[in-house]
Parts: structure tokens; C-alpha cells; sequence
């Protein structure tokens, strides 16, 4: 079956059994026992996709069942003191209300209040093809965004517009933060990072958020306006790619795997004017080489493992790891298992001491990549098992603060507008 027929029937089924549910329920309409069975089995398949929609993110995002020993005081209170700030996190994508403590995925806004999580970005997936793997994805491959849209009963606008997509999400974030009763703020620039940081200091149960997305494909060659009107809804990170190769950039991922083209070039250029950080993660090799030849800020790669501990393609290498460090960027050590090659915290820490090792401690931060169809180690509220690991490594307390949040704060300084 070709891509195309394929992403139609994702997209056209359930609405297909709900005209067909209606059209048959109004052939029998006159016979009442015929009806109800006439209408059974489209209706039956609306609420399957529904379910199997509604269940995805549960299903795809588990906590891994190693067992995690006890945080001691001190790792604790050094927990507490510190800014956490995590890079990359979907919750976004799955429809929960993150106001509510969730049993289903990674995060929420309590569970990140009970892990001391003072930033958290909140990234766009906007497309997925259907079948995406590490090697080579390819792009025409049916969306799975595509069934989202449909079974979490997102707006009809969001059906085939990746932006509306955009700024539907960026919607529902203000909403969230508006009945937050300012537990939940958007981080537009350096004066709202201070505020927040304040409040944090002060003992209040504050999250900051802040919108990117991750794969510039949203964008279209003429991206000016469309880039304006995102940056107006929040957007201050953005990576080039996703799984797959676009019109900007190439991606690890991706079947070509090139690196920036002359629009993508214009396109770091109008990320950096605005204020809008920019993402290395998912970029092909090339990609990273181009984008830092000539970045004029930090950048950060916000979820990633490295290759000298878990060694796969699309893991960073030590050079990219130095030449990131070089453009005084930081790099976010995911804590799921096909990362770091290991279901724990120490696993995670073994990849940070990694690029320590090579490159100092100013340049590791916390890429969790929580709600990205991973198995993560713990959901947000078990970061401060991440500190009393560091502990145990034997890493000094200054370098865990800069881990948690010290150098992406950093970066943000250097990087929003
Ligand atoms: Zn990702």
C-alpha cells in the first residue's frame, strides 16, 4: 500500500465510520432493531481509533521498573537549592490537562513542582511519519500526528496544517497557564527567566515553560511571517529537524542526512535575530558542522546521549561534543534507555561524565526528552535521583548546580531575546 493511500485511511476512518454511522442510522431509520445493528460495527471502529489514539501516549511513554534506592539529606537539600531545568519534555502532544497529576506518562506541572523543576521546555512535535526509525526516515511516510489530531478531538484546523498545529498547542498553554493560579508561567525573554528564578529563590511553587518546536519542516520557504507569528505565541527554541531530512536541513535521521541548505542558513540567521535558541538535536553530522560554523550564539543539543558511552548513530560524537562546547552551548543527557544504553540514573551519568571529561562541566545539562514515546528511568518527579547519583559519582556540588540548570541558564541568557 502506498504512503498516501496509507495516510488516508488514518486519517479518513474514523471520520469515514462516523459518516457511515449516520448514513446507515438514517437508511433504517424506520426499523428500529435493524438500525441499532446497522450502525454497530462503523461505530465500533470510531471508538477504536479513539481508544487506540487516546492510549498511545500512556502506552508509549512508560517509566522503566529498575529499582531506585533512597535520596539521602544531603542530596536533597542540594536538590532543593539548585535550579533544575529540564530541555526538552512532549507532554504537549498527548492532550492531558497539566494541571492535574497524571498516572499515564512522564510529566505534569505537580510532578515537576515534587522534582524541583524550576524551567521545563515544552516542544511541538508536529509531524511523525507513521514507521519511523533511526537509520533513515522517510518523510512521505503516513503522519501519525494525523490520528492525534483526530482522536484527541483537536480543532478540524489542526487536521492537515502542521502551523495550526502550532498554534494550537501554544493556545492550550496559555490557557493552562492562565488557570494556573501562577503555578505555570511562559518564559518569553530575559526579564520573565529573572522573575521566575526570584520566585523559585523564594520558596514559590512556580514552573516556567517555555515553547519550541522541534523540526523547522513547519515552517515553509517563505517562513518570515509564519516565524513572526509563532514567535508571538512564545516559541523561543527551535531545532532544524525531526526524523527527517527537510528543506532546511538534513537530519541524523533522515535518508539523505545533508547539512544546511541556503534557506536553512537564512533561517539560523532569522532564529538568532528574534531570539529563538536553537536546537542541534536530530541534525545530521553535517548539519551540526554547518550550523556552528556560523551560529553567532550558544546553542543547545536538548536531548541526546553520546557516543562514547552508548554508542549509536545518532548519539553525539566527542567531536560535536567539543565543538558544541566551543560555541559555549550545552548539551541535554537524556535520561531514557536507548540513550545512555541503561535504565537509570548512573546510566545518565556515565554520559555526562563522558563529556566532562572532555570538555569540562559548563557544557552538560538535562535533555529527559520525558513524553517522547520513551522509557524513561522515572517520570519528573524523580529528578532529584539524578542529584543524589551525581553524589555518588563523586561530583562536586557545583558542578551538579550546573548540571540541573546552571548552564542552561547560561544559554538562555545569552540567547533570548
Ligand atoms: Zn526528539
Amino acid at each position: 500500500m502506498s504512503p498516501a493511500m496509507l495516510n488516508a485511511l488514518i486519517a479518513f476512518v474514523p471520520a469515514l465510520s462516523v459518516a457511515a454511522a449516520v448514513g446507515l442510522y438514517w437508511k433504517f431509520r424506520s426499523r428500529g432493531a435493524m438500525r441499532a445493528v446497522a450502525i454497530l460495527p462503523p461505530l465500533a471502529c470510531v471508538v477504536l481509533s479513539v481508544v487506540v489514539g487516546q492510549s498511545i501516549g500512556t502506552i508509549l511513554n512508560p517509566v522503566a521498573s529498575e529499582p531506585h534506592g533512597p535520596v539521602g539529606d544531603e542530596a536533597l537539600a542540594l536538590h532543593r537549592e539548585s535550579i533544575v531545568a529540564d530541555l526538552h519534555a512532549d507532554p504537549l502532544l498527548f492532550g492531558r490537562d497539566l494541571l492535574e497529576r497524571s498516572e499515564a506518562g512522564h510529566v505534569d506541572i505537580p510532578r515537576l513542582l515534587d522534582g524541583g523543576v524550576a524551567l521545563q521546555v515544552f516542544s511541538l512535535v508536529t509531524r511523525a511519519p507513521l514507521g519511523y526509525n533511526e537509520e533513515a526516515t522517510d518523510p512521505d511516510r503516513p503522519d501519525l500526528i494525523t490520528l492525534f489530531a483526530l482522536t484527541h478531538f483537536w480543532p478540524p484546523s489542526t487536521y492537515f496544517s502542521q502551523r495550526e498545529r502550532v498554534l494550537y498547542h501554544a493556545g492550550r498553554f496559555e490557557d493552562m497557564a492562565a488557570r494556573s493560579d501562577g503555578r505555570l508561567r511562559l518564559v518569553r525573554d530575559r526579564g520573565d527567566l529573572e522573575t521566575l528564578l526570584a520566585a523559585r529563590r523564594a520558596g514559590e511553587q512556580v514552573v516556567g515553560g517555555l515553547l519550541a518546536i522541534e523540526g523547522s519542516h513547519v515552517l515553509s520557504s517563505d517562513f518570515r511571517d509564519e516565524l513572526d507569528a509563532f514567535f508571538a505565541r512564545g516559541l523561543r527554541m527551535a531545532s532544524l529537524t525531526h526524523f527527517f531530512d527537510n528543506e532546511f536541513a538534513g537530519s541524523v535521521q533522515g535518508l539523505e542526512k545533508g547539512g544546511l541548505t541556503m534557506r536553512g542558513r537564512e533561517l539560523v540567521a532569522a532564529f538568532e535575530s528574534r531570539g529563538i535558541v536553537i536546537d542541534l538535536a536530530h541534525a545530521s553530522h553535517a548539519t551540526i558542522d554547518d550550523v556552528l560554523a556560523i551560529a553567532r550564539r550558544p546553542v543547545v543539543f536538548s536531548h541526546t546521549g553520546v557516543a562514547g558511552t552508548c554508542d549509536q548513530y545518532h548519539n553525539l560524537r566527542d567531536e560535536h561534543v567539543r565543538a558544541i562546547a566551543a560555541n559555549g552551548g550545552v548539551i541535554g543527557i537524556g535520561l531514557w534507555d536507548t540513550a545512555v544504553c541503561g535504565s537509570t540514573a548512573r546510566h545518565t551519568i556515565r554520559a555526562m561524565r563522558h563529556v566532562i571529561d572532555l570538555v569540562g562541566d559548563s557544557h552538560v545539562g538535562l535533555g529527559s526528552d520525558f513524553d517522547g514515546y520513551v522509557r524513561a528511568h522515572f517520570d519528573a518527579s524523580g529528578m532529584p535521583l539524578l542529584t543524589q547519583a551525581m553524589l555518588d559519582e563523586g561530583f562536586e556540588p557545583d558542578t551538579i548546580r550546573r548540571i540541573l540548570g546552571g548552564n542552561v541558564l547560561r544559554v538562555l541568557r545569552s540567547g533570548l531575546p
